[in-house]
């Protein structure tokens, strides 16, 4: 039995949730796995009600799950709070606390969408790579750190074992995928980068059966948008990975679309990369595709039902061959349909994967 810890947070986070939910009970009737469902407050909710955007009680539940599912977080109502208030201290608050140090994007494009990116569809076919994203350490959190009227100064550092732990995902998750890792740095340039490619390395003779290769930063944002598809895993560090990450997420097309994982040593978090959206709040509009989506990648992260996962993903890209679009995604002559209706539309379309599976292996 698996224990999931749901936070909905604010705005559309509440109905992407939802979506997530009835996915989640989806997978758990057919794949027979018993999932319990436990839901807290996060963000400005939970201020609201408990005057801090994340409480005790809500982080103690954290501890005790087996996988978190996270909204968004925030509103204009609480933009006015002191920082360590704000609906966004929570985020930072539960991923420092459950030791999330591995962000995970997908940079993957469903077929049926190929014409809403900005890039050609000839380049975008059949891509399919991930970028790893070292979070809880380098530049971001580096001390020293300052600035007066003359100076600023960070910190880029990075600690043996904390290259070693992320490396270590990067290969075991190539070995699932296509076998090959990519390492971002800056090698040439920055004696951190040096440290961080000699660590991968060390890495790798434990992982011989994957492909390694070194990439410059510079040249790996290049590549991303000329030939995204000799990717498989993009290994990098906090920062090359904030760049890339969002580089590669416009190949989705929209913000609706990108899933994310964060995974640390025991704990580990699905969030649709969005934020909580007012402007569309309550109306039944926000695209549920990307908390669907990180659904799926809970199932093949911390559940280990890659089977699973899989049929998620396929039942989203029938929703769209049949031309089912939120708002976000809706190009002319598509059908404009409402949260509730992609929910229902990508269920449908996983009892029906599910079953015409189930017959192929009977009929075997
Ligand atoms: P946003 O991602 O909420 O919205 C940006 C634009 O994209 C909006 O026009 C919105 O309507 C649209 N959009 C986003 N998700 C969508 C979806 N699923 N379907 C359809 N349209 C979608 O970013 P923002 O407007 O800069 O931020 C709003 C609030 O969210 C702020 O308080 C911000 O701090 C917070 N935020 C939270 C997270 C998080 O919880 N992880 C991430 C980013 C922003």
């Amino acid at each position: 039995m698996y224990k999931i810890v749901l936070l909905p947070g604010d705005g559309i986070g509440n109905e992407v949730t939802a979506s997530a939910v009835e996915i989640i009970k989806t997978v758990s009737k057919y794949f027979n796995v018993e999932i319990q469902l436990e839901e807290h407050l996060i963000g400005g909710s939970s201020y609201d009600k408990y005057g801090t955007p994340i409480t005790d009680e809500t982080l103690s539940a954290c501890y005790n799950s087996d996988a978190v599912f996270l909204g968004a977080v925030g509103g204009f109502k609480w933009d006015n709070l002191p920082h360590q208030l704000k609906p966004e201290a929570a985020l930072l608050k539960l991923r420092k606390a459950l030791g999330l140090f591995a962000n995970i994007r997908p940079a993957k494009i469903y077929r049926p969408l190929l014409d809403s990116s900005t890039l050609k569809k000839e380049v975008l076919e059949n891509v399919d790579f991930i970028v790893l994203r070292e979070l809880t350490s380098g530049i971001y959190f580096g001390e020293p750190r300052m600035f007066d009227d003359m100076h600023g100064l960070n910190t880029m550092i990075y600690h043996k074992e904390e290259v070693e732990r992320i490396a270590k995902i990067a290969f075991k998750i190539a070995r699932e995928r296509n076998k090959k890792v990519t390492s971002v740095d800056k090698a040439n340039v920055l004696e951190v980068s040096q440290f961080w490619r000699n660590v991968v390395h060390q890495v790798h003779k434990e992982f011989e059966d994957v492909q390694l290769s070194d990439m410059y930063v510079d040249n790996a944002a290049m590549q991303i948008v000329r030939n995204p598809k000799q990717f498989d895993v993009i290994l990098t560090s906090n920062l090359f990975g904030d760049i890339l990450s969002d580089i590669a997420g416009m190949i989705t097309g929209s913000l609706g679309m990108l899933p994310s994982a964060s995974l640390g040593t025991k704990y580990s978090l699905y969030e649709p990369v969005h934020g909580s959206a007012p402007d569309i709040a309550g109306q039944n509009k926000a695209n549920p595709l990307a908390a669907i989506a990180s659904v799926a990648m809970m199932f093949d992260y911390s559940f280990g039902l890659k089977s699973a996962a899989n049929l998620i993903n396929e039942a989203i890209s029938k929703s769209l061959e049949e031309n089912f679009r939120t708002t976000d995604i809706y190009s002319k002559g598509c059908q404009l349909v409402s949260t509730n209706e992609m929910t229902k539309s990508v269920i449908e379309k996983f009892e029906e994967l599910f079953h015409s599976q189930a017959i192929g292996v009977f009929t075997l």
